[in-house]
């Protein structure tokens, strides 16, 4: 549990200072809200994990794009990971340097990367063919290297990156052939990348992977460092196993120290964590809008789903849900479903404070992968974001209206019927 985040009192749970009622009642329902002080606490425990190397963090800004999130991480001195162009414009349009932005982008058009280039982003290639290209256009400019190591991460199959079938990364055993094109055309490798997805368990399958890349970074010369990308889990389930980022950090730190005397100086350490900085953070508050008896079971309906929060459908997601307007009384077993005209289930046989229609629910976890992966289905609006700052709440977006739902379309006709009213 986050002390932060929850305390339970006679005015249903906090959320960074504030009872979810009363944010709701300002700011309306269903609203996402995100207490910053999770993501200091979160980017303390890397800090603090890894202390004894030159640790570099970039902020994996697909998990959550709000402007206001990036920039509250980037002042934490945390840069960018991006993965599409626009990630990198917003990046810059936050007020984050350049040379604080990664770019790791996967099957993007070659023009796209020589943008990027042209930009003076760093960029991770993933692809031999790209390397090759990259070699031919841009000769010694720096590069760094997107690994496959082949290691099997946690998490299920939608997340896992780095087994013999992904698309992710250059499979090392094509690292002759990368060689090959690397001192063929005299390319400056300032950095050796690997993220195996989602969900590591243990400490152990990272090192494995890191062992890798250290066993061929002799043959690059100018690497100033090695990326290990991210995959921290977190906690969904009460009884979760969550990556001990402690004793990964006392792991791979004093393996790092040892790998970085044998290849003749000091690296920089990076990490790309996006989930862990932020997915604790994030609540998803909605209303119960109806009770629904059926011959199973109580379905709990609520004024959010799938369109909102995705991951319990697409990736069989858990998220604990609590009735944040009642934390004590007795407890029920029901099933909370979103309002979307398809399967929209947030959660089965789940127990809650004996809710009524009116009560506020609270979803976990919805800090990463919650807003980012959010939709117009069912052409409902997405909703607006608040950040709680020391206290106070801000909103940082607001709430979708259909003008804003309609912005791209091309119509004049639908304008002209808009103005009769
Ligand atoms: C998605 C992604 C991350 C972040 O993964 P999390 O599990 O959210 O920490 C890091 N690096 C790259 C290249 C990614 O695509």
């Amino acid at each position: 549990m986050n002390a932060e985040t929850t305390r339970a009192s006679d005015n249903g749970i906090q959320i960074g200072g504030r009872t979810a009622r009363s944010l709701v009642e300002e700011f309306g329902s269903p609203l996402y809200v995100y207490d910053a002080a999770v993501i200091r606490r979160q980017h303390q425990r890397l800090i603090s994990a890894f202390d004894g190397v030159k640790l570099r963090l970039l902020y994996a800004c697909k998990a959550n794009s709000n402007a206001s999130v990036i920039r509250f991480i980037h002042d934490l001195g945390i840069g960018v990971d991006a993965v599409s162009s626009y990630e990198v414009e917003l990046a810059v349009r936050c007020g984050v340097p350049i040379s604080d932005i990664l770019y790791t982008p996967n099957c993007v058009s070659f023009a796209e990367i020589e943008a990027a280039v042209e930009r003076g982003v760093l960029v991770n290639i993933d692809n031999i063919s790209v390397l090759e290209r990259f070699g031919q256009r841009f000769g010694d400019r720096p590069c760094a290297i997107r690994i496959n190591p082949h290691i099997l991460a946690g998490g299920n199959a939608h997340i896992q990156t780095g087994h013999i079938d992904s698309k992710f990364g250059i499979s090392i055993h094509q690292m002759r052939h990368i060689l090959r094109i690397v001192r063929g055309y005299n390319m400056r490798i300032t950095g050796l990348h690997m993220h195996t997805g989602s969900d590591i368990l243990d400490a152990e399958t990272f090192i494995t992977g890191a062992e890798i890349l250290f066993e061929h970074a002799a043959d690059f010369p100018h690497l100033e460092f090695i990326d290990f990308g991210s995959g921290f889990k977190v906690p969904y389930k009460p009884d979760d196993v969550a990556t001990d980022v402690e004793a990964l950090g006392k792991r791979l730190s004093g393996r790092f120290r040892a790998f970085c005397a044998d290849y003749g100086r000091d690296l920089e350490l990076w990490f790309e964590p996006g989930k862990f900085l932020v997915s604790e953070s994030g609540w998803l508050l909605t209303t119960a809008t109806v009770l629904k008896q059926t011959p199973s079971c109580v379905f709990i309906g609520t004024d959010s789903g799938l369109h909102h929060l995705i991951r319990p459908m697409l990736y069989d997601a858990y998220h604990s849900i609590v009735n944040a307007d009642r934390t004590e009384g007795t407890e029920r077993i029901y099933t909370v479903v979103g309002c979307i005209c398809e399967t929209d289930t947030f959660g089965v046989d789940r127990k809650l404070t004996e809710t009524s229609e009116g009560d506020i629910l609270a979803i976990r976890n919805a800090g990463a992968y919650g807003f980012a992966m959010s939709s117009n289905y069912n052409s409902r609006p997405r909703p607006a974001e608040v950040m709680m700052v020391d206290g106070d709440a801000h909103l940082i977006r607001r709430r979708e209206t259909l003008d804003d739902m309609m912005a791209t379309l091309v119509d004049p006709k639908l304008e002209s019927q808009a103005a009769r009213g």
